[in-house]
Parts: structure tokens; sequence; C-alpha cells
């Protein structure tokens, strides 16, 4: 993450809605990466110029939901952010505006990064065949009352699913403790589920799957069969050698996808070191070696800072000889991405 201020020079959080100095209440604009003041009717401040028009999202006039600015041409009122939704949960049950308030400042996180890194993105409204939709669905059966069924997190055909439950903390860790995880993370579900919806894109990419096979596996192994396996039997033995996580370990696609939430865990943090600390270098500006580097040094002190707090590890991962092969073929798929490189076999991506 950026480093953000208000106009007064305050500083500024993604997430905040309102400046702690000025008071001002604020729109975060992602065609440029800044803060705006907004006024009463939701406009940004000071237009006449190139900003008349321009408005806070409606899924923050109306619910709190955002902070994005949406162009002054826009055809509806939501932002580029908001735009990603198919469907959200219904607003008027339970705690559902507050679960909803969280998960839509995760995806925003989700967006960022994947934007400062220059991948391909457009909504399913956009192209049908291959953008990508959010569907944050509530989980009625979980309830006991047997409507509905049940909501499973995850990526099927460009449409990430996250159950809304994923947003209340205490569900969250019943989850976590019932899948004995070391980690589990709103945003950390969506960065692995953006890691199928961008692996299906490399899949067309000539050559890309001759690559990807040695390193993760066959992808085509039985899914089902092997995620029955999982939930039955545990994690393949010895997955530490091998995988970053157990649920890697499951399948050549999870672990893809663990792997790559894993690099964009990694990116975010060292672009976030690199805003606050003078001594630590864009990862944007560092070959993947030094990357995986400066990640061991600040997991580490991030690791024991959160110990010196009486907390537990933030990363409490280990990143292996194996682990790093995988990481660097998720690099350079996502320079291959980035750069619409369409070919793989006959000029393999830089490491
Ligand atoms: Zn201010
Ligand atoms: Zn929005
Ligand atoms: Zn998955």
């Amino acid at each position: 993450m950026i480093r953000l201020g208000c106009h007064c020079g305050a500083e500024i959080s993604f997430d905040d809605r309102q400046c702690p100095r000025c008071q001002k209440r604020l729109g975060f604009d992602p065609t440029d990466f800044c803060f705006y003041p907004i006024d009463q009717d939701g406009f940004v401040e000071g237009g006449g110029s190139s900003m008349d028009g321009r408005a806070l999202c409606s899924n923050g006039q109306d619910y709190d939901a955002c902070n994005w600015i949406r162009p002054a041409a826009s055809q509806t009122s939501l932002c580029y952010g908001c735009e990603f939704n198919r469907y959200i949960p219904n607003l008027s049950r339970g705690h559902n505006l507050s679960l909803w308030r969280t998960l839509e400042n995760n995806k925003k996180r989700l967006l960022f990064s994947l934007m400062g890194l220059g991948l391909p993105l457009s909504t399913r409204w956009e192209c049908p065949d291959s953008g990508l939709f959010f569907d944050f669905l509530e989980d009625l059966h979980e309830e006991g009352n047997n409507e509905g069924s049940p909501i499973t997190t995850g990526y099927l055909d460009g449409v990430i699913t996250i159950n809304v439950l994923e947003a209340e903390p205490i569900s969250r860790i019943r989850q976590q403790q019932a899948a004995r995880e070391v980690y589990r993370t709103v945003l950390g579900h969506m960065r692995h589920e953006s890691g199928h919806y961008f692996y299906q894109h490399l899949t067309q990419d000539q050559g890309f799957q001759g690559q990807y096979e040695p390193i993760f596996g066959i992808a085509s192994a039985d899914y089902s069969e092997a995620l029955n396996r999982y939930y039955r039997d545990g994690a393949a033995e010895n997955w530490s050698e091998s995988f970053i996580s157990p649920y890697a370990s499951a399948h050549p696609l999870e672990d893809w996808a663990e792997t790559w939430g894993h690099y964009l865990h990694m990116y975010d943090t060292l672009e976030t070191a690199s805003n606050f600390f003078e001594h630590c270098t864009n990862p944007d500006r560092l070959s993947f070696d030094d990357k995986i580097c400066a990640w061991g040094d600040l997991s580490t002190a991030l690791n024991e800072m959160n110990r010196s707090l009486g907390m537990s590890d933030p990363y409490p991962f280990a990143i292996n000889e194996r682990v790093k092969d995988k990481l660097r073929f998720v690099n350079d798929s996502i320079l291959a991405l980035k750069t619409r490189k369409k070919s793989w076999a006959v000029d393999p991506p830089p490491s």
C-alpha cells in the first residue's frame, strides 16, 4: 500500500472516510490513487475544472460501504471497484451491512494491488466471457433454517464467491480452528481466489501449461477426489517441504492459488514498507531474488514486532526452495499477464 494524505497534509489510511485533522469527508480516486474532499451532495469539491462531476460512489453515499470516487461520465452511480459486484447480501438482515463494508474494504485492497501490478482487469459486465465478478453471499443454511444451499467461498468461471460470514471475526476464527489453519483473513481469501481467476487467463497462453506442470503438478488431476481426500485425510505428509500451506498440498490448482495469494501478501507488504521506511525499496524495483530476500527480513521483523506486543505472528509461514520456485513462477506469470505476453514455449519469461 502506498502512503496517502489529505489536502490539509494529514496522513490518511486507504480505508478512511474522513480526515482526522480537517474533518473533511474524503473519497479515493482509483485513477490517480489520491484522496479528494467530498461536498455535502457527494461531489468532489472544487469542481469547475477537470474535477467537475466526479462524485463519491453511491455505495459510499448511501451505505458508507465504499470510499472510492466514480468518474463524471459513469454509466452507473458506482465506482470502478463496486462495478465488480454481482450480488451483495440482503442489507436489511442482521449484520449484513457491516459485514459487507468489511468485504468491500478488503476487495478494494485486492483491486489496488492488482492495479498496482498492472494486471489486466475487467468486470464481467464489460467482458461477459473473460471478466471478473464478486458474489458476497449470506449463508442462510448455517442459521439452521435450511433455506437455500450452503455458501462456499471459492472461484468458478470468472466469479469469486465469498461467504459473508468470513467478515465476521468470531465465525471466521471458529472456521480457522476447525480447519487447523494458522492464517485466515478476508483479504487472504480474496487474494487466493484472484489466483484462480488469473490462472484461467494464463491457460490461454501458448506453452503456459508446459511450464506450469513441472512446478505445480498436473492441473487436470481429479479435483473433487483430491479435495475429498484432503478433507478426509488432511494435508500431504511432509507438506512443509514443498508447499506454503497444508491446503496448498490438496491439489495443484490450490497450490497455485495459495502461492499466488502469498505473492500478493509479499508484494503489498513490501510496498507498504517502502512507503514508510527509506531503506526499503519498492518491490517494483527489485529483482525476484531481492524481493524474496527483502521479504525474509521484513516478515521476520514483523513477527518479532508482534511478539514484542504480545501478539501472534502475522506471517506464520516459511518459504523454502521449492516454494521459492513456485513464487518465482507466479512472479513470471504476472510479468506475462502485464505485458500481454502470450507465448511461453518459444521464449520463457525472464526470472
Ligand atoms: Zn484534512
Ligand atoms: Zn464503490
Ligand atoms: Zn482455491
